[in-house]
């Protein structure tokens, strides 16, 4: 028999605006329940060091941060569980959701923490070396690779302003992009080309991310030239793989609103989705900051706002009986 779990407050994602909704939510007695999907603790769970997570002097460990965050709100009352949802009914409240082994939660609010996976070129050379010189967030790391010689690679505008941010640690910074074009919006592309610190590399693929002996890291990139084939090598310090990031909301197409990237769209200055009772927060509603601490501040606000709405709730039903 499939068990069935009821809640106040279902909140899906275990990164850090789920567990601080989650905090938040148990804190204003919903008693929360966490599914904590395939990632338990999210992105930063894949990286080492954290320098800009508010609170701490030293550097942290992302791994641990995460099981602090994890700890705070199992202490303060919230439910975690290990389960991966794949179906989901917002037609009406309560609302139904399944998980992958056929476990049901019913839920009066939904919080949705599900993330932004960035996305990687896919090499087995990328895989091995990502938090040794290879990364996706220059707003992350950037600050690693002070006076070093970095690449991006990517030509959109997540490519463009990556490899602007960069200028504010390094004076060498290569673009490289496999077309002759790029994508960004014109007023980037602008400011690119006007900087001293890039140069870019046109119609140039990554063929292999290059580490040095022992355990150095990275060292260089092997580029293909997308038109003669030819390969070079650059020798650099840090490569930021910028081409785009990919928001887990799947299971929401068709039932909530969206941008043309998959991003949920919620109520300016809110966690309001299009559905009443329903509330986004952290990197899946938001494609411009996606830093732990901005997740962390829209999880307190999505349980904030789902604590005030089932007042509501609870108010205008007890007026009516
Ligand atoms: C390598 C790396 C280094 C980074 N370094 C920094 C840094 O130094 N500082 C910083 O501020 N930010 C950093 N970031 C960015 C930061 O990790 C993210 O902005 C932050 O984790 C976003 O939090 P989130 O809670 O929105 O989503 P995530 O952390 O992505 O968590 C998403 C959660 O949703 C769960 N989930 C997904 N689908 C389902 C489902 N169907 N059912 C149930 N659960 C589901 C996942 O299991 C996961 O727990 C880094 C990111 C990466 C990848």
């Amino acid at each position: 028999m499939t068990a069935t779990h009821s809640t106040r407050m279902l909140i899906l994602g275990s990164g850090p605006a789920g567990l601080s909704a989650a905090i938040y939510g148990a804190r204003a007695g919903l008693a929360p329940i966490v599914v904590q999907g395939i990632q338990p603790g999210g992105q930063l769970t894949t990286t080492t060091d954290v320098e800009n997570y508010p609170g701490f002097r030293e550097v942290i460990q992302g791994p641990w941060l995460m099981e602090q965050m994890q700890a705070q709100a199992e202490h303060v009352g919230a439910q975690m569980m290990w389960d991966m949802i794949v179906d989901v009914d917002l037609s009406q409240r309560p609302f139904r959701l399944t998980g992958d082994g056929g476990t049901v939660y019913v839920c009066d609010t939904l919080v949705i923490a599900t993330g932004a996976q960035a996305r990687w070129l896919g090499l087995d050379s990328e895989t091995r070396l990502r938090g040794q010189g290879v990364s996706a967030c220059a707003t992350c790391d950037g600050f690693f690779y002070r006076g070093k010689k970095v690449a991006v690679i990517g030509g959109g505008n997540t490519a463009v302003e990556e490899a602007l941010y960069l200028t504010n640690h390094s004076h060498d910074v290569t673009l490289i992009h496999r077309r002759d074009t790029l994508r960004a919006e014109k007023i980037l592309q602008e400011r690119l080309f006007k900087h001293p610190g890039i140069k870019v590399l046109w119609s140039k693929e990554v063929a292999e991310f290059v580490g040095g002996e022992g355990n150095q890291g990275l060292v260089a990139l092997d580029l293909r030239d997308t038109k003669s084939g030819e390969i070079s090598r650059l020798e650099v310090d840090g490569g930021f793989v910028a081409i785009g990031h990919h928001p887990a909301t799947e299971l929401f197409v068709g039932k909530l609103d969206h941008d043309g990237d998959g991003y949920l769209r919620v109520k300016p200055g809110t966690s309001y989705t299009n559905i009443p009772g329903v509330f986004a927060c952290g990197d899946v509603a938001d494609k411009v900051y996606r830093q732990a601490i901005t997740a962390a501040g829209t999880g307190c606000m999505a349980a904030l706002d789902a604590e005030r709405f089932l007042a509501e709730q609870d108010f205008e039903e007890s007026e009516a009986a």
